[in-house]
């Protein structure tokens, strides 16, 4: 995050003695002509304008004044001899700085009416033009009338929740009752009426594959279609090309009776973004042959140029019949699906579902 100044504003604070409210840069009340002391604060004024004035802007950069360890007046941090008492400052301590007094605030205030004359005066000033009483301070408008209002959700009604806990209670037993049925086995002796297998070979063609992604990051190989400038990161600090994003400008008390407006500013960094294709192996066809013997074979596709062989898949199949009834089972391995001859007998472990869980000689 990097600061920016967005400028410099005056600050006011309030007298304890009398209650009449000064500017920050005045050290003295200026209605009874007690000093500030240092447990009070600055605070923000109605409606804040930017200084113009350099020397003003300079002492405000020139650090926290101090408050002279005798007397407790106000001295700027630069001076070497109290003001008032004409003290010692090396030894005299700094204002507290550096607090955020709030959001900064441009807009324009109300008039106020002076409780003692009755005139209209801005809403900025501190006395009264007419007869010089302290005026109070304005109550700002309010800038966020139109806060956005959260919508507290509904929820769910009892009803639908009751429905939807009864559903996944039945989904819950019927898992339950699956596994349990699936497990519970029974053995029966089968014999082998026949079998079938199956080999499947994929091929696989270069097949052009759009794609997207950072321009340094696109394969050598690949073709760009197309770029466009996206925000690849955000960083803290400038950069070309970068744009700049900052928060809401807000005051800090830089202890001088002048606040330093500034802004958190982040910066997003733009780069190119593309669209290519590139060639890349994807499935195009499967071959496969089936048989009914003992002799599996693998299909032996002839291939064009830009294909290749991929995935090989074999599958066997093995029929019995038991009591009248047939069953299927599955090996898998070549040197399992040899083992069962025509006619040899077998005990079948058959669950509830009539799968044949596994099969040993019967002998
Ligand atoms: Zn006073
Ligand atoms: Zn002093
Ligand atoms: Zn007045």
């Amino acid at each position: 995050m990097t600061k920016k100044t967005v400028g410099y504003v005056h600050l006011e604070w309030e007298c304890p003695a009398c209650g009449t409210r000064n500017k920050g840069i005045d050290k003295i009340c200026r209605n009874c002509g007690a000093p500030q002391p240092a447990d009070v604060q600055f605070e923000q004024v109605a409606q804040e304008q930017l200084i113009q004035d350099e020397q003003v802007i300079a002492q405000a950069q020139a650090g926290p004044d101090v408050h002279c360890p005798f007397c407790g007046t106000r001295n700027p941090a630069t001076a070497d001899q109290c003001s008032q008492c004409l003290a010692d400052l090396t030894e005299a301590k700094a204002r507290e700085a550096g607090q955020v007094v709030g959001a900064h605030q441009d807009k324009a205030v109300p008039d106020v009416a002076c409780s003692f004359c009755g005139t209209m005066n801005s809403g900025t000033a501190l006395h009264c033009v007419h007869c010089g009483a302290a005026l109070p301070k304005v109550e700002r408008p309010e800038t966020e009338s139109a806060k956005p209002q959260v919508r507290r959700s509904t929820g769910m009604s009892k009803t639908t929740r009751y429905v939807l806990f009864g559903i996944l209670g039945l989904v819950a037993i019927a898992c339950i009752a699956i596994i349990i049925l699936s497990s519970r086995t029974t053995e029966i002796v089968g014999e082998v009426q026949g079998v079938s297998w199956e080999y499947s070979v994929a091929i696989e063609a270069l097949t052009p594959v759009e794609d997207e992604e950072w321009r340094d990051r696109v394969p050598d190989d690949a073709e760009i279609l197309s770029c466009r400038k996206e925000v690849r990161r955000t960083q803290p600090n400038p950069a070309p090309g970068a744009t700049e994003v900052c928060g809401t400008p807000y005051t800090v008390d830089t202890g001088t009776g002048v606040g330093e407006v500034v802004q958190d500013c982040e910066y997003q960094v733009y780069d190119d973004y593309c669209t290519f294709t590139e060639l890349q192996w994807r499935d195009f066809d499967l071959v496969s042959l089936t048989g009914d013997d003992f002799s599996p074979q693998w299909p032996n596709p002839s291939l064009a140029q830009d294909q290749r062989l991929g995935e090989e898949t074999e599958t066997y199949e093995v029929y019995f019949n038991a009591d009248g009834s047939n069953y299927t089972y599955r090996p898998d391995s070549l040197s399992e699906f040899t083992q069962f001859e025509e006619g040899s007998r077998w005990i079948l472990e058959v669950n509830t579902f009539n799968n044949v869980r596994s099969v040993t000689p019967d002998r």
